[in-house]
């Protein structure tokens, strides 16, 4: 009996978005996808969270043009996406008026398969999807996200796999984000789903541990149907297996994928020289590590840990961060580390670590999470914890998107005649904040690319600090040596001299002010240092979301005076004394410095 496995290959979205920071353009796309298109894929993963947040933040290009694009460039092959439940793109939970007008835009725009998984692998959070998916006659694949825990048992996913069967799913993905998976694992899971539910069953797994290959080919063994690749110029290490060897592998035997293996060397030519034009976000986070295999932290999240401690001074503490992560890990019930509690737990260990004790500063979404608003854990949380948290405020039980109005009219109105089309709306409910901003810049004509910088062997390194040529400089800081590279891009609308500054390839835009005051971002004050008892202050820099006093209020101790945000987590800042509000030095949006005086009471 001969099989065909059936194959996606990741290019156009994880690939990228595991080894150059979901970087790739549009322009390197297109060109190759006539003969992306002659392969025969079963599909080709083009869209997910981070693709679209880079697209808007990064890229500047419109997400659902690319789609588009893609989708005229790529008329036979199925388009698929990554979702994550009622989350959709985001970080939150949407109301269900939301996820039906996300989902119904995908498929007009050229999504014909959503694989749908949720964070908590709690089945609530993808019934409103798959519903949504359904009514527009594309595939809805139910997701198992991946992970190892004393409450993660194969019956346990095999339970959740019956309970996405029952949703009406077409087919059943695990997606293993972090390469946890071993060969031996695998082949036991997939062959308890087969046994169970007569669904295609696909094997998305990571190659972080070196055992993506093994993995894959147990899982076909067993009897998995289908298999996730790169091409083998985007593969390996955090990416996927390569295409070209899964298909050499499979070859000739009853599982043979069919795939024309000259044809896809020469896709993997193509973007071999497409990954050098994107050398500035390689890492070196993307090879093979087996630390995954103890610590559980996928490579994803350890090359975004890495950035944001060296953000905050203090990458010589990773390795306490990496013994932290499992231990809050287990006070919240288990998750499986991925978008967003990979950010949620990963950010807590963080503050954990930083503030010198465990829990000093509990972040607002550690808050959330223990009142059930992403969903049920997988295990019991710490009640310990979660009374430290959240005290006797109420523990909700039911969906959280129960608890959710409607939306969309509230968005519409929000984004007002910024948003020329209901995608417009959709890309301002996914991202806010750069979801506006770009809007606003499309609108005024100044959307404009982070620079790329020249390729080293094409451009040599530059020695004059002329625009759009980077200088380069080695600088130490705790130990630790970066690579800093400043480009000119000229004097922008606001008559002030932009640069662009990347350390280790990641960029940031920064203004010369006047008096040559160098700052970053749009922040920058010399702030008072806090000394006295009433004097209000943050522990880690961050933003300010939101203030919550003005001066003469009256506050108690312990009161919450701000929000801020770091590492995309938001927390309160307490006042540590009662008083009056003397003064307020901070305003929504102002980066700030831990010890600045934001808020004095006396
Ligand atoms: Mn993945």
């Amino acid at each position: 009996m001969s099989k065909k496995i059936t194959v996606t290959d990741t290019i156009l979205r994880d690939a990228h978005q595991s080894l150059i920071a979901t970087r790739m353009r549009t322009e390197d796309m297109l060109p190759i996808c006539a003969k992306l298109d002659q392969v025969g894929y079963w599909s080709l993963e083009v869209w997910g969270g981070a693709t679209f947040d880079a697209c808007v933040r990064f890229l500047k290009e419109d997400p659902w043009e690319r789609l588009r694009q893609l989708k005229a460039a790529l008329p036979n092959t199925r388009l698929q996406m990554l979702l994550r439940g009622q989350n959709l793109l985001g970080y939150r939970h949407y109301s269900d008026d939301v996820v039906r007008a996300f989902v119904a835009k995908a498929a007009v725009n050229g999504i014909d398969v959503f694989r749908i998984f949720d964070a908590m692998n709690d089945v609530r959070n993808l019934r409103v999807a798959i519903e949504a998916v359904k009514a527009a006659g594309k595939h809805a694949q139910g997701t198992i996200a991946y992970t190892t825990s004393p409450v993660h048992t194969v019956e346990a996913f095999v339970e959740q796999a019956r309970a996405m069967a029952a949703m009406g799913v077409d087919s059943l993905a695990i997606k293993d984000m972090a390469g946890l998976l071993t060969p031996y694992a695998t082949a036991e899971l997939v062959k308890a789903l087969k046994a169970e539910i007569d669904l295609p069953v696909f094997i998305h797994s990571h190659d972080t541990a070196g055992m993506g290959a093994m993995c894959q080919l147990k899982a076909i063994e067993a009897g998995a149907d289908h298999i996730d690749t790169a091409i083998s110029s985007f593969a390996w290490g955090t990416s996927h297996p390569g295409t070209e060897s899964m298909v050499a592998a499979l070859r000739g035997s009853e599982y043979d994928t069919g795939l024309d293996l000259e044809l896809l060397q020469e896709i993997g030519l193509y973007f071999f020289g497409v990954r050098k034009k994107y050398h500035q976000f390689e890492s070196d986070f993307t090879a093979v590590d087996t630390r995954v295999q103890v610590n559980q932290v996928p490579g994803g999240m350890m090359s975004n840990l890495a950035n944001q401690l060296k953000e905050q001074g203090a990458l010589n503490r990773i390795n306490e961060v990496f013994a932290e992560i499992p231990r809050v890990r287990a006070d919240l019930g288990y998750p499986p580390l991925v978008t967003p509690t990979s950010q949620i737990v990963g950010s807590q260990a963080v503050f954990n670590v930083l503030a010198g004790a465990r829990y000093k500063t509990i972040t607002n979404e550690v808050k959330l999470y223990l009142q059930g608003r992403y969903g049920k854990a997988p295990g019991q949380v710490s009640e310990q914890l979660r009374f430290q948290a959240i005290g006797s405020e109420e523990v909700i039980e039911v969906r959280p998107a129960d608890l959710l109005k409607p939306e969309m009219a509230r968005l519409r109105e929000e984004v007002g005649s910024l948003a020329k089309s209901e995608e417009d709306v959709l890309t301002y409910a996914m991202f806010p904040d750069i979801g506006r901003k770009f809007l606003e810049e499309r609108a005024a004509g100044s959307l404009k690319p982070e620079v790329l910088l020249p390729i080293p062997e094409a451009g040599g390194v530059a020695a004059a600090s002329g625009e759009g040529v980077p200088t380069e400089f080695v600088i130490d800081v705790h130990g630790e040596s970066y690579r800093v590279d400043i480009t000119g891009v000229g004097i922008k609308g606001d008559g002030k001299r932009h640069f662009y500054l990347s350390i280790d390839g990641m960029p940031e835009e920064v203004v010369f002010e006047p008096l040559n005051d160098f700052v970053g971002g749009s922040g920058g004050n010399k702030r008072k240092q806090a000394s006295g008892p009433g004097d209000v202050s943050t522990s880690m820099p961050g933003n300010i979301v939101d203030v919550l006093v003005k001066e003469g209020d009256t506050v108690k101790a312990g009161q919450a005076v701000l929000i801020t945000e770091a590492m995309k987590m938001e927390s309160e800042v307490q006042a540590p004394i009662a008083g009056t509000v003397k003064a307020v030095h901070v305003a929504k949006g102002d980066r700030v410095n831990p010890g600045d005086v934001l808020v004095e009471i006396g």
